[in-house]
């Protein structure tokens, strides 16, 4: 699939909620738990006249730290592989984790364009928690709130702009 973007993170950060925004579909299930996207879902987005498609890459596994790790691994390899483009989103609200860092580190070796996406940043005071995040290497980070919608018409910006 051409100009394909990726939306990936740890469970929880809102890629689903971030994807039914994009796509303006309820399609992908947005939850508390961790763990309720089973399958990956691909919608359309347009933005200024470009189109491109969006995969949410759910699959999460929980029974156990291990298998968790896995399968974390594993979805991000397989968005690096199909993807033109990779969205990673963090979460402010809950700030810098291990598995910010596992998945920064294969997105930096995929020489992929990574837009980091500091997700929850649903006030103003929230902008400046989020520069943590520039420690993941990834450059900074693009501050939205996908509940309310804030930050996502610069971050659509930057996806066009780049693809
Ligand atoms: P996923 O596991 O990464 O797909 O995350 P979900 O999209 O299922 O969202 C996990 C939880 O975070 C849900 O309770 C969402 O309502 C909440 N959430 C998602 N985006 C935001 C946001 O921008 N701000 C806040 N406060 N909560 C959010
Ligand atoms: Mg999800």
């Amino acid at each position: 699939m051409a100009n394909l973007v990726a939306i990936v993170g740890r469970p929880n950060v809102g890629k689903s909620t971030l994807f039914n925004r994009l796509t303006k579909t309820r399609r992908a299930i947005v939850s508390d738990e961790a763990g309720t996207t089973r399958d990956r879902q691909y919608g359309k987005c347009e933005w200024n006249g470009r189109e491109f498609s969006v995969v949410d890459t759910g699959g999460w596994v929980v029974n156990s730290d291990d298998v968790f790790e896995e399968e974390i691994r594993k979805q991000v390899i397989i968005a690096t592989e199909e993807a033109d483009l990779v969205l990673f989103l963090v979460d402010v609200a809950t700030g810098l984790t291990d598995w910010d860092e596992d998945v920064a580190l294969i997105l930096r070796r995929s020489n992929l364009p990574v837009v980091l996406v500091a997700n929850k940043t649903d006030n103003n005071y929230q902008h400046y928690a989020a520069a943590e995040f520039y420690k993941l290497g990834l450059g900074d980070p693009v501050c939205i709130s996908s509940a309310t919608g804030s930050g996502t018409g610069d971050l659509l910006d930057i996806v066009v702009d780049t693809l």
